[in-house]
């Protein structure tokens, strides 16, 4: 018999169907065994009544997470008994056949049946292999893959190339200490910290180009934001005029991705009580209006021409209340606190460059970049870095180069964002901090 995947057996009442799947949880009523199985397309009630005299007995050795396969009739169950909650909770399945595929081999360290798993970060982590599996926690996942599936889509539909660029690297991308360091051979080499250069050089060759890819930072941080590998979803685009050009983009970027989720994901958005609003017009403020601001209406001052996270978190509450987005542009970083190879803008002072802000937190930086060879060079010098150590960079500019600029978006972020996750982690699979190199 063939197997029938969970999710259509609402439209097959009255025919018997093999199932095969992850028991969720056993529960016995007086004689009956109930066991709410899943499989990737959703989750079943199943009853075993003690007349089906081998079914009855092996459903009584099964424990949750046992990996089971069953024949048995789909039964439109009454009105009272209905789940409304799945969508299969019209019905469940009678029983005739049951075996067991494979079983866990040892006590479960953690039950993970529960609708809330209520576990500690480290336990949630360390346990990985297993938590992944509860309803909830894959939810995170669902969300996470229609994120970069709907961002690969817009991309291409706006004419972006998707390339994948080197991740081992001779030379520390823009200078700073935030490499991994790595034996390569008789060398040593580094963990690609951005696909900066490359995706520039996509520009000097395909015009458009997208990357969903890995980042490497070696930054020994201890927050709830940053982890030490995450996926960024980058973007470079030619022929712009400045990085208004790059948010426009950006923006219908965002505004797809988040309409995509809303439609695609509602039950997932729905387990974590969370809302998307849709994207409209992005507000835009100067980092030094924004400073203003916090300055004025919260008694917070900098010291510098910078934003903490602090700041940013009080930031995005100003903008909520103000104009109701929970997105915002902040533009016009100063020289100093951004990279050698950002476009002045008109006050060299600062620079043609944002940050874009979701519910309080960075999820990208991004800007115009300088394209002319001398200006670049003259750059790098100014940021006391050699051009020597630039030379295959500066082949794309000595070669020539439309206007260009572009993003890098942080991927785990946005759903971290969007699900009100107490940590990134928990939207990483097996996420990479400076503790915790397994599972
Ligand atoms: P932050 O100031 O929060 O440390 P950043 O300015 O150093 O971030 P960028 O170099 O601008 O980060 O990287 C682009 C985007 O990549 C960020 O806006 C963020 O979404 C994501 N990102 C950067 N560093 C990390 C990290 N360590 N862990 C997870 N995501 C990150
Ligand atoms: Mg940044």
């Amino acid at each position: 018999m063939e197997r029938t995947l969970i999710d259509e057996t609402p439209r097959l009442v009255g025919q018997v169907v093999k199932l095969e799947g992850w028991v969720n949880i056993r529960r016995d009523h007086g004689k009956l065994i109930f066991i709410d199985l899943r499989d990737r397309s959703g989750k079943i009630q199943m009853v075993i009544i003690p007349d089906k005299e081998e079914a009855y007995r092996a459903a009584k050795e099964i424990r949750s997470e046992y990996i089971i396969e069953v024949e048995g009739l789909v039964k439109a169950r009454p009105g009272g008994a209905k789940n409304e909650k799945i969508p299969t909770g019209g019905v469940e399945i009678e029983v005739e056949k049951l075996s067991v595929i494979s079983k866990p081999e040892v006590e479960l360290p953690v039950d993970i049946s529960a609708e809330e798993l209520n576990l500690n970060l480290d336990t949630l982590l360390d346990n990985r292999t297993l938590t992944l599996r509860n309803e909830k926690v894959k939810a995170i996942f669902k969300i996470y893959a229609e994120m970069v599936g709907a961002y690969a889509r817009i991309m291409k539909q706006s004419g972006f190339m998707e390339i994948k660029t080197p991740k081992i690297v001779n030379a520390a991308t823009e200078g700073g200490a935030n490499f991994f360091k790595i034996k390569y051979f008789e060398k040593e080499a580094y963990l690609a910290q951005s696909p900066q250069f490359y995706k520039q050089a996509g520009v000097a060759i395909f015009e458009r180009v997208f990357e969903v890819g890995s980042v490497f930072r070696a930054e020994p941080h201890y927050t709830t934001r940053h982890v030490n590998e995450y996926i960024g979803m980058d973007a470079e685009m030619g022929f712009i005029e400045s990085s208004e050009d790059v948010m426009a983009e950006l923006e219908k970027v965002i505004a797809y991705v988040m309409e995509e989720i809303s439609q695609n994901c509602q039950a997932e958005l729905e387990a974590y009580g969370a809302q998307i609003l849709p994207v409209e017009k992005i507000p835009r403020m100067k980092l030094t209006e924004a400073l203003d601001i916090l300055d004025k209406e919260y008694g917070k001052k900098m010291e510098e021409v910078d934003i903490d996270a602090e700041g940013e978190r009080l930031i995005c509450e100003w903008v909520k209340k103000n104009h109701n987005s929970d997105f915002v542009f902040l533009t016009h970083y100063p020289t100093s606190i951004r990279p050698f190879y950002s476009m002045p803008s008109a006050d060299p002072q600062y620079t043609d460059t944002f940050d874009l802000l979701f519910r309080g937190l960075e999820i990208s930086t991004g800007g115009q970049r300088i394209y002319d060879y001398n200006q670049l060079v003259a750059s790098i010098k100014k940021h006391n870095l050699n051009p020597e150590d630039f030379a295959h960079y500066l082949d794309i500019f000595k070669y020539g180069i439309p206007p260009h600029g572009g993003w890098g978006l942080g991927s785990e972020r946005i759903v971290q964002k969007i699900l009100g996750l107490g940590s990134i982690k928990e939207a990483i699979l097996f996420p990479r901090d400076v503790k915790r190199l397994t599972p």
